[in-house]
Order: C-alpha cells, then structure tokens, then sequence
C-alpha cells in the first residue's frame, strides 16, 4: 500500500505542476462546466469530437490538486477514444471513486487506479469525480453541472436514460 501511496502523491504533483491539454479549444463542438461547491472546485471543459472521436479536449478552472490531476490525467486517457470508450471510462472511474469497482475484475482504467484511493476519503470522492462528471455533460451538451445539482454524479445513473 505504501508504493501504491507514493505513487498517487506523485501523479497529483506531477499533473498539479504541468497539467496536460491546459486551456480552452476555439472550436470545441462540446463544453460544460463544472461545479462541486463543497470543496470550491470550478472547471471548464472543451470538447472537440470528429466523427465521435474525441480529437482534441482542454480544461481549465480553479480546483483543488486532487481536481486538477483527474482533470489532467482524463484528458490525456480519453484524448483518441471514441465517445462510447470515455463514457465507459466515465462509468468505471466513478465505480472505482465510489467503491463500487471490484479493480480484480477486468476494467479499462489502466493507471487511473492510482486514484482508487478516494473511496476511502469521502470529502475527496467528489473531486477526483468532477472532471468526469463534466465530461459526461459535456458529450450530452449540459452546459453546467454540479456535484450538488439533481443530478449529483453520486446518485444519478451516467447514461441511464440517453
Ligand atoms: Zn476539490
């Protein structure tokens, strides 16, 4: 456990000092914003999809550093993948941030595991969810999203009615 912990630590600090895919696209077919008022995190999200392919993706915002990592990190893991790969990737990320992941069983999250951690620190689910929520919103064109709104990511079923 102490490798899987410094591991994390070092991903946060990594992404935190040089986030990947930093800014907004001038000609993103998708955006959204979002929100998760109890810890202050504030993103905003820009898609380019080109024949349901995410071709570009830029983020930027006020967030805390476990925030800004999964922001980082989602954009360099969705970035080539179809829409259907990143929402499944949306699904599993929070299964695992929630806990309701078995990370025995096959999974597409490769070194997103590093933040399987938050399961365990409840205050810090919902900031390594946020970008994720974001990016569901963003492909079904919500422009604001909030991790208190009615369709708080922690209750609401991703894809469930679309
Ligand atoms: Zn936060």
């Amino acid at each position: 456990m102490a490798d899987t912990k410094q591991l994390y630590q070092e991903v946060i600090l990594d992404h935190n000092r040089k986030p990947r895919n930093w800014g907004t696209l001038a000609d993103a077919t998708h955006k959204a914003e979002g929100l998760n008022p109890l810890c202050g995190d504030h993103i905003h999200l820009t898609v380019k999809l080109t024949d349901d392919v995410v071709d570009a993706i830029g983020f930027q915002g006020e967030s805390c550093a476990i925030c800004k990592a999964s922001a980082s990190m989602m954009t360099t893991v969705v970035k080539g993948r179809t829409r259907g790969d990143a929402e499944q990737l949306v699904q599993e990320f929070r299964d695992m941030a929630t806990g309701k992941l078995d990370l025995r069983q096959p999974h597409h999250l490769g070194r997103l595991t590093v933040f399987s951690g938050v399961r365990d620190l409840p205050t810090r689910v919902k900031c390594a969810i946020l970008p994720w929520h974001t990016l569901h919103a963003a492909f079904d064109s919500i422009e604001t999203t909030s991790t208190e709104a009615e369709d708080d990511p922690m209750h609401a079923p991703i894809g469930g009615s679309a």
